[in-house]
């Protein structure tokens, strides 16, 4: 600590980490290391594949207790870029306990021993706790702010984050959780969605997701993209891609900012906002290679990269983790700090929410350090109401760690309920993190219902 100040800020300059030093990838060379086809080929997708790239250095009890949590608890199959295994431990030896504490670790390959025994869930946790299905106006898209929508356009993505908050539809099915899945024809799914959005000329604003658009062929999604911008209407389009970092090959693909480009051209001409909004929790995240595809991106005439990551307990729930992405993110890959969301009421999710009580702190804590601009706001994403910053919560009985919030504004589905604009909408605190008698008062609760 210097000057007596609670944060000291250091720059990080971006280093590649060696991915030479995991045994599976000794004679892996820089070509093929930045190669998409490459990395998408060598994406790590069971146990037997993660061994086989560390090798000896992590021992059979990780692996045990990895297995137990794919089998009992993971909403999420795994799915791991060897780029992000490569972020995890990335500058000291890589021992088992070394990779039991990596923040990245810690929410990508989550193990058994990570969830809570007492409550793994809370009990107001739902698979799709943002009800956004509930909300599709066409199959894939959420119509649940007045001006805005959600396209999911897809339901894969090259990278699996054991937190996802769609979880209910994202990815494989486990043992824990089978998925839903999209029925349309990708074709049918798109061209339903921009009819609707023909139809509807009070949405302006339009976040192009699934999944990862870094799944969705270029042709198809570049296809996308210029009927998107051909709705008179629409004037803001976000891409969302995680891949941006998890597979950042992806996006320095020549062909493919080639097409980016095209699209930014157009949205250019036609005063449309493009963007690229991406998903990094931890600043070991960021390498030269991701600062390269954002900046890439920037390159190829897309207005702005933005930061939305997701708040997690031993992930990034200190003020100085959340100081060290975002000057990182800002300083070093020209991606702004946008949001950090709680962590959804998922099930299983209970060991990595953080308390409203606690987002609040870390909001105060992180400001006045960074730019203004690039001061990231902490939102709970509230069932039924939407993004609330946390701050603006109406009430909350912290004793049973439960919050009250409003809103102002009606859903797609709340066209005839007179009470929307007036009623409190409730959020829940993880319990663990409650006083005694909020935990004696839950423990009551769940034996009576
Ligand atoms: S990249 Fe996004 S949609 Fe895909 S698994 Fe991760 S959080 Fe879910």
């Amino acid at each position: 600590m210097s000057d007596g100040q609670p944060y000291e800020y250091q720059r990080r300059e971006l280093a590649e980490p060696d991915w030479t030093r995991f045994p599976g990838w000794r004679g892996v060379t820089a070509a093929d290391w930045g190669s998409a086809q490459w990395q998408r080929a060598h994406c790590l997708k069971n146990l037997d594949q993660l061994r086989a790239a560390l090798g000896d250095l992590v021992d059979d009890r990780f692996y045990a207790d990895l297995a137990a949590d794919q089998q009992a608890s993971a909403t999420m199959s795994m799915l791991l870029p060897p780029q992000m295994l490569n972020t995890m431990v990335p500058h000291s030896p890589m021992t088992t306990e070394a990779l039991y504490a990596d923040p990245v670790r810690r929410y990508m390959l989550p193990v058994a021993s990570d969830r809570r025994t007492d409550w793994p869930s809370h009990p107001h946790a739902t698979r799709d706790s943002l009800h956004e299905h509930d909300m599709w106006v066409a199959e894939g898209l959420t119509h649940r702010y007045p001006t805005k929508v959600l396209a999911e356009l897809l339901s894969t993505c090259p990278q699996y984050c054991g937190h996802c908050t769609r979880m209910d539809l994202v990815g494989n099915s486990t043992p824990a959780v089978s998925k839903l899945r999209l029925a349309l024809k990708p074709t049918d799914r798109y061209d339903a969605q921009i009819a609707y959005l023909r139809h509807h000329p009070q949405v302006r604003d339009v976040v192009v997701s699934g999944g990862d658009v870094a799944n969705i062929p270029w042709r198809h999604l570049e296809s996308y993209l210029l009927r998107l911008l051909a709705v008179e209407t629409v004037r803001d389009i976000r891409l969302a891609t995680k891949a941006l970092m998890g597979l950042p090959q992806h996006w320095l693909q020549p062909d493919l900012l080639d097409g980016l480009a095209r699209v930014a051209a157009t949205a250019r001409t036609r005063g449309v906002n493009l963007a690229i909004h991406t998903h990094i929790n931890h600043a070991n995240s960021l390498t030269p290679l991701v600062a390269r595809a954002a900046q890439a991106a920037l390159d190829a005439g897309v207005r702005d990269v933005r930061n939305q990551g997701v708040l997690m307990r031993g992930v990034n729930d200190s003020a100085a983790a959340l100081l060290d992405l975002c000057f990182t993110l800002q300083g070093e890959a020209n991606i702004l700090p946008y949001y950090f969301y709680l962590c959804d009421m998922i099930p299983n999710a209970e060991h990595w929410r953080v308390p409203v009580a606690a987002a609040q702190r870390l909001q105060h804590d992180i400001m006045g350090w960074l730019p203004g601009y690039a001061t990231p706001r902490i939102v709970c994403d509230v069932p039924f109401v939407g993004k609330r910053w946390v701050h603006m919560v109406t009430e909350y009985d912290r004793e049973h760690g439960i919050s009250y919030w409003t809103k102002n504004y009606r859903t797609t589905i709340e066209a005839g309920d007179p009470d929307v604009l007036t009623r409190r909408y409730a959020y829940y605190d993880p319990i663990d993190t409650l006083p005694a008698s909020g935990r004696r008062w839950w423990t009551k609760q769940a034996s009576a219902g």
